[in-house]
């Protein structure tokens, strides 16, 4: 049986790298039944900012699978990145960015790093989600869910199974983000007791990064999310050796897009100059995610003989280690005269087990959610906290209690440290007056009337909750 795909063959030397690609997935026994469609620069100038059209979207959502060259995106104009619209529109929620190095053939500073970056690919501060709120500071909202994370930590630990690698690393910041950072960490914990076999750790990202860049053979796969793992998978790939190597995955529950880390390099286009490699490597981790491991195995182990033999297109070429500098089908051609043998220095691959069977996500019994308090924040342009604690006291009564005022996380009241810089955006978190008085939403629009009353500028709320009686907020800083 084939498995139907969506090829874009993309522009510059998307083509050249592409036929290449497919020539070698063919010649190894890949059953694909492909579609192309057409994404890119001419879509874009023929006046669609997407650059992609409806009828291309129809084939990628019927395949579920899409083998995608590297595009241009046109300078200005106002054109969107195909990539970040087809991950939110598909659902693209984890990327996985394998960065090995290939020494001694490929010259790095690392020769022993084969590590695999799993990042999280939807949330975090991508949702994009930001608000100027006073004259002097704007927001932007780190969104982090318990589905978001089970899938993409789910995933992680799935990927180390299939692919036989024995550990896997959390890199996140939750000594400070206790709450968004702190729960990819908790499930972290949670979904890898469900894999023994796996060795599993932790690291701060800022320790963690400094050893990835460091000891990067010190890991194996790393998961994170979004932000850090945008920032990190390009260092990784970068010290890895060569990105003309590295191939990569965007998975989704439904979709999946595979692809070269690497532009449409349009200088090098048309001179059969090219190397294929990145996009070979994306092209494999699409062959084992639709389940054709042998294939993939049988294409990575004749890539890597291929390598050790020095067969080499320009970018890696080097006097000394290279025996022969090969064009873009050439290199293909070399791969192909391999298929079926194994590379003797490099590690060959054997890609274990079916393919990624991710457990859906169940959601939980709902909690006990308990309102408990609540933070209002001002667009206040004075200076000292005292002032504004007493126009708000003044303005008060009944049912709330002021507790703390904290200038972007810091808490400035009751206790006041003249040295603490202060903007005019203020945090006044309130709690119930009375142990008796069980807080309700009504209260909270009586609390918003009296500070607007006050002549306060009330710019958004946060409700303070207890979930199954334990607080779902931070402590300001110093509070
Ligand atoms: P690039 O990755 O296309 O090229 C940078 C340089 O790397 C090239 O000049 C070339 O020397 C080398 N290179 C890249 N791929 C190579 C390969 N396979 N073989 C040999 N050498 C290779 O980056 P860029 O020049 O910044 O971007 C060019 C275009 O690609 C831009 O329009 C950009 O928007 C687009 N781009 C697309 C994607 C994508 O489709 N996923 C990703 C990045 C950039």
């Amino acid at each position: 049986m084939k498995t139907p795909i969506t090829v874009a063959k993309g522009d510059g030397i998307g083509p050249e790298i592409m036929d290449a690609t497919l020539k070698i997935l063919f010649a190894a026994g890949a059953e694909l039944d492909i579609e192309e469609i057409e994404v890119g620069e001419k879509v874009y100038l023929s006046g669609n900012t997407s650059g992609i059209s409806e009828e291309s979207w129809e084939s990628i959502r019927r395949t579920k699978v899409f083998l995608k060259a590297p595009i241009t995106t046109p300078q200005g104009g106002g054109y969107k990145s195909l990539n970040v619209t087809t991950r939110k529109k598909l659902g693209l929620y984890a990327n996985v960015r394998p960065c090995i190095s290939y020494h001694p053939y490929v010259s790095t500073k690392h020769p022993n790093m084969n590590l695999v970056i799993i990042r999280e690919n939807e949330e975090d501060l991508y949702a994009g989600i930001e608000h100027q709120q006073t004259d002097e500071v704007v927001q932007c909202l780190k969104l982090i869910s318990r589905p978001g994370c089970e899938r993409i930590i789910r995933y992680a630990f799935e990927y180390a199974k299939v692919y036989g690698r024995k550990k896997v690393t959390c890199f996140t910041k939750d000594n400070i983000m206790k709450q968004t950072d702190g729960l990819f960490h908790k499930v972290f914990d949670e979904i890898g007791e469900e894999y023994p076999e796996i060795e599993k750790e932790h690291w701060i990202i800022d320790i963690g990064a400094a050893k990835m860049a460091d000891t990067p053979e010190a890991f194996d796969v790393i998961v994170m999310p979004n932000l850090y793992g945008d920032v990190l998978s390009d260092v990784a790939a970068q010290i890895a050796g060569s990105v003309g190597l590295a191939g990569s995955a965007n998975i989704g529950t439904e979709c999946a897009m595979f692809e070269a880390i690497h532009g449409s390099a349009p200088r090098r286009a048309g001179q059969n100059m090219a190397n294929p490699s990145g996009l070979l490597q994306g092209a494999i981790l699409m062959l084992v995610h639709i389940g054709q491991q042998e294939v993939a195995e049988k294409i990575q182990n004749a890539w890597l003989k291929t390598l050790e033999d020095g067969i080499h297109t320009y970018d890696i070429f080097k006097e000394g280690v290279s025996k022969q500098k090969v064009g873009t089908s050439e290199f293909a051609d070399a791969v192909i005269a391999r298929l079926g043998q194994k590379p003797s220095v490099l590690q060959p691959v054997a890609y274990q087990g079916s393919m990624l069977q991710l457990k859906p996500y169940v959601r939980k019994a709902p909690s006990n959610k308990e309102l408990v308090g609540c933070d209002v924040f001002l667009h206040w342009p004075g200076s000292n906290p005292h002032e504004l604690a007493n126009i708000i006291e003044n303005a008060m009564e009944g049912n709330w209690k002021l507790i703390m005022i904290s200038n972007r996380g810091t808490a400035v009241w009751p206790n006041y440290t003249p040295e603490t810089f202060c903007t005019d955006h203020w945090r006044c978190r309130f709690v119930s007056a009375k142990a008796d008085v069980v807080l309700n939403k009504k209260m909270v629009i009586r609390l918003l009337e009296k500070i607007n009353n006050a002549g306060l500028d009330f710019i958004k709320t946060e409700h303070l909750y207890n979930f199954d009686g334990k607080p779902g907020y931070s402590l300001g800083q110093g509070q």
